[in-house]
């Protein structure tokens, strides 16, 4: 069954901080767009249930970067493409 205006939807809430019954204020194209949450009466856009990321997880997902970069600029990338052409046997060569 499709959703409609003014239809509960459990989405987290950012002011209660867990998931609550929100009321769709807002679609677009069959999807709440925009919805408010039924305990604190909060708007906000959907986000389909997912918790926005803490600045915490930003911090880690900022230093994880800042490694993998390091890690990866070292290191040549033709490294990887070479033993697959070595392991392979040369073609049989057909006979008369
Ligand atoms: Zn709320």
């Amino acid at each position: 069954m499709p959703l409609r205006l003014g239809d509960d939807v459990d989405d987290f809430c950012p002011k209660c901080k867990r998931l609550t019954n929100h009321s769709i204020v807002s679609m677009v194209e069959e999807k709440p767009a925009k919805v408010r949450c039924r305990t604190c009466y909060h708007e906000q856009m959907f986000r389909d249930g997912v918790p926005p990321p803490s600045k915490k997880d930003l911090k880690k997902a900022e230093l994880f970067n800042e490694v993998l970069g390091s890690a990866t600029a070292g290191q040549p990338a033709a490294a990887a493409e070479e033993s697959p052409k070595k392991s392979k046997k040369p073609a049989p060569q057909p006979e008369h």
